[in-house]
């Protein structure tokens, strides 16, 4: 088992997080004015990198807060985590 740092409790067992998906994906702007395909795009594409990966992560068992990961994917190593708006 690894640990995890938490961007605000420290470093906690990997049991208390869970994995939020593909980071700084904006919203759209006028998502309205979206087609189908381009809405779709949005929701369901997303990077499949292999190596080093931002993500999205929540520390469901602890302080329920979101954060950002810097993780490879090959070695599920963490290098960074930072918090919601700022830079890794
Ligand atoms: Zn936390």
């Amino acid at each position: 088992m690894q640990l995890i740092e938490c961007p605000y409790c420290g470093p906690r067992e990997e049991v208390e997080f869970h994995y939020g998906g593909q980071a700084h994906i904006a919203y759209p702007e006028t998502p309205s004015e979206l087609s189908d395909e381009e809405w779709a795009r949005y929701v369901f594409f997303r990077d499949n990198t292999k190596g080093e990966f931002a993500e999205r992560w929540s520390h469901s068992g602890g302080c329920r807060r979101w954060f950002n990961a810097v993780r490879d994917t090959r070695t599920y190593a963490f290098h960074s985590t930072y918090r919601i708006g700022e830079k890794p």
